[in-house]
């Protein structure tokens, strides 16, 4: 038997193989599912659910979840994007994200979901936490009010720099990255080229000296929005 088989999402049929989670199937189609906490470079852990899918009628995290053969995937549907939607509004009133300030704006996954969601401002109140800024290391900075808490530095630090950087600590609104040594940031172990500083999906681990050397207006997400290398949906903006 073999381990190719079709699955349909939004009512398009597509390729699909055994193994393959919903995400690297849509990816491999030109199919783009919003995503926050998962990275083609890193192993993925369902956390964010930004990537949540109908498929065939159950919610799943399409990163995670693997392909069955026919299974009915809706992606773009009302329902799952107004859950995104919700998702991405609770990120930005969760944390302090001040975007016209911030080095990130323009590079940032979190301020380019919202737009492509249409969000131009959040219905709920804002918690404004009180979060440290820890600029300890000479080239890195931690700003842990734009934390989104995805855990992208944690996974690059352990599986792909082999160190172990970055932990979690602490529980509900109390969670937060952590440095993982006995030491502060500076320690020698986080390096300017480890890939746990250049996957931060947003403006929390930042290269110090570097964020204004592409204006704001010409950067990534300014003119493509999020998504476009995967697919083009420059007509069909989520509203
Ligand atoms: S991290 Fe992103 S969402 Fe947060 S303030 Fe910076 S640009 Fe805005
Ligand atoms: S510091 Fe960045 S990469 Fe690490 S958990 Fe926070 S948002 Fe994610």
């Amino acid at each position: 038997m073999t381990d190719s088989f079709t699955i349909r999402v939004d009512g398009r049929v597509i390729e699909a193989r055994q193994g393959q989670t919903i995400m690297e199937a849509t990816e491999q189609a030109g199919i783009y599912i919003p995503r926050l906490c998962d990275h083609p470079d890193l192993r993925a852990h369902g956390s964010c659910r930004i990537c949540t899918v109908l498929a065939n009628g159950r919610s799943v995290a399409a990163c995670t979840q693997p392909v069955e053969r026919d299974m009915e995937v809706k992606n773009r549907h009302p329902r799952v994007e107004a859950w995104r939607r919700q998702l991405i509004a609770m990120l930005f009133v969760e944390g302090n994200h001040f975007c016209p300030c911030c080095e990130k704006s323009g590079n940032c996954e979190l301020q380019a979901l919202g737009y492509l969601h249409g969000m131009t401002a959040t219905q709920h109140p804002h918690l404004f936490p009180r979060r440290a800024v820890d600029g300890s290391h000479p080239d890195i900075l931690l700003e842990h009010n734009r934390c989104v808490l995805c855990g992208r530095c944690v996974r690059a630090s352990r599986d792909v720099d082999g160190k172990q950087v970055f932990q979690f600590a602490g529980r509900g609104l109390n969670r937060h990255i952590t440095v993982n040594t006995e030491a502060q940031l500076d320690h020698p172990g986080l390096d300017l080229k480890d890939k746990a500083v250049s996957v931060c999906p947003v403006g929390a681990i930042l290269k110090k000296h570097k964020h204004y050397g592409v204006p704001v207006g010409e950067r990534k997400f300014d003119h493509d929005p999020i998504g476009s290398d995967v697919e083009s949906h420059d007509q069909d903006k989520v509203t």
